[in-house]
Order: structure tokens, then C-alpha cells, then sequence
């Protein structure tokens, strides 16, 4: 039985007086029947930390060097963002890819550097709308999903949020029947590669998740949750979120 998972990607935002939502979570949700993530930008990583200490919600990353350490200005590694107690990181994420050029294969190496860490890693898969409209959106993910994903991962140490580029805080969503197929899909192709233990792998679904929208998109088959974006940023938004996963 897979355990529903609310994941909130703050991207480059939030402060740390933002990171009070997570003690109004926990009073909102004390005895939460799924997991609860945020990933804030790495300064407020620390600050985050403190704030859910006493909570059981996870912290993480929203991205990581593939390699332990060197001259890689601006980067951090795995192990720093597992050494301060987060326990989360989303690599491959579509704005990674387009803005910093990302590969398939580099988001392997990162993903496979978390996990080594003793991180679970977020691995972040997506079409875009000329894909999606040209009918080559089940290619697209059954490519990325092979190459993104390391050799060796588990229901423990991956998550797959399948995020439609084009989704992505434009308030649009693909219809349900498209995040179904696509959410098959994945299961179908990870089954196919890590046998059982496939079963064990939570699928997100990311891309415009909204309180309006969660219950009947988290009432599809295969979705195990949801990687959201925009609507994490404040507890008004992001609970009713969680509580649709209940
Ligand atoms: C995201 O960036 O991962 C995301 C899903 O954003 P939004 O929910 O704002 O569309």
C-alpha cells in the first residue's frame, strides 16, 4: 500500500517567515494520513528544518549536484542537504531542464547521487505542448522515464512526479483521462524494469494543482499524490490539498 504524498516545490520563493505554514499545518493536520513535503529554496533549508522538527512533515531539496563536492560554484551536494536532516530532492525538474539545459542522463546522476546520500529523489518527468499536440506525449515520458531514472531505485529511494510542461503554473491541466494513461503508463514501464518492487513507487502528479482540482485528480488510479507548485505556498492553499489526499 503506497502512502499518499503532498509535495510542495516552493521554487524561488517563500522567506523565512514564510516557513510559519508549517506549524499551521500541523495544526490543521496533526494526525496527517499522508506524508507532507515542502522544498524550499536551499537558504531557508536550515530554518525549515527547525520549524517541522516537532512536526511530521518532510523537508527537501529542489535540486542537487550530481557529484560529493569540487569547484562547483553555486551547487550543493546530496550528502550537504541530507547531512542538516532534509530528506527529499526534486531533480529534473522541467524548469531545470529548460533553464540550465539538464539532460535525461544528468538527472540519472543527480537522482542517483541522492539516493546514495540516503535521499529519496523526486525525479520529475514531461512532455511538452508541441509534444503532447503532435501525439508524442507516451514516447516523451516512456524515454524519460528509462533514462531519468537510476538503476537500482526503489519504492524507498525514488518518487516519479510526471508534470506536464505546459501545465506548469498556467492553470491548465491535461483532462483525466490523459493523467490516467500517462499514470498507467509509468506504472506499466516501472514494473517492466524493477519487477514487484515497482508497486512500491509513488507517482505525483504536478501541474496547476489547485484545491478545486486535487480530490478528482488524487481519485485516479496510479496517482499516489501530488508535486505542487504555486498552491504550497500558503496554508490556505496547500491543505485543503493535503486534505483531499486523506
Ligand atoms: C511545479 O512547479 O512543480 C508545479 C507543479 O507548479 P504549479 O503547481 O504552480 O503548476
Amino acid at each position: 500500500m503506497r502512502r499518499k504524498l503532498a509535495a510542495g516545490n516552493w521554487k524561488m520563493n517563500g522567506s523565512v517567515s514564510a516557513l510559519d505554514m508549517i506549524g499551521a499545518l500541523k495544526l490543521k493536520h496533526p494526525e496527517c494520513p499522508c506524508d507532507v513535503l515542502l522544498c524550499p529554496p536551499a537558504p531557508l533549508l536550515t530554518h525549515a528544518l527547525q520549524n517541522s522538527a516537532s512536526n511530521p512533515i518532510f523537508i527537501g531539496a529542489q535540486d542537487c549536484h550530481a557529484k560529493e563536492s569540487g569547484a562547483f560554484t553555486g551547487d550543493h551536494s546530496a550528502a550537504m542537504i541530507a547531512e542538516i536532516g532534509a530528506t527529499h530532492v526534486i531533480v529534473g525538474h522541467s524548469e531545470r531542464r529548460e533553464a540550465y539545459g539538464e539532460t535525461d542522463v544528468q538527472v540519472a546522476a543527480k537522482a542517483q547521487a541522492a539516493q546514495a546520500a540516503g535521499l529519496t529523489a523526486i525525479v520529475c518527468i514531461g512532455e511538452s505542448l508541441e509534444q503532447r499536440e503532435a501525439g508524442d506525449a507516451l514516447d516523451v515520458i516512456t524515454s524519460q522515464l528509462a533514462r531519468s531514472v537510476p538503476d537500482g531505485s526503489s519504492g524507498k529511494t525514488l518518487v516519479i512526479a510526471y508534470e506536464p510542461i505546459w501545465a506548469i503554473g498556467t492553470g491548465k491541466i491535461p483532462t483525466m483521462e490523459q493523467i490516467a494513461e500517462v499514470h498507467g503508463l509509468m506504472r506499466i514501464e516501472l514494473r517492466a524494469r524493477f519487477g514487484a518492487d515497482a508497486d512500491n513507487i509513488r507517482l505525483l502528479y504536478g501541474g496547476s494543482v489547485k484545491p478545486g482540482n486535487a480530490a478528482k485528480i488524487f481519485a485516479l488510479d496510479n496517482v499516489d499524490g501530488a508535486l505542487v507548485g504555486g498552491a504550497s505556498l500558503k496554508a490556505e492553499d496547500f491543505s485543503p490539498i493535503i486534505e483531499a489526499l486523506a
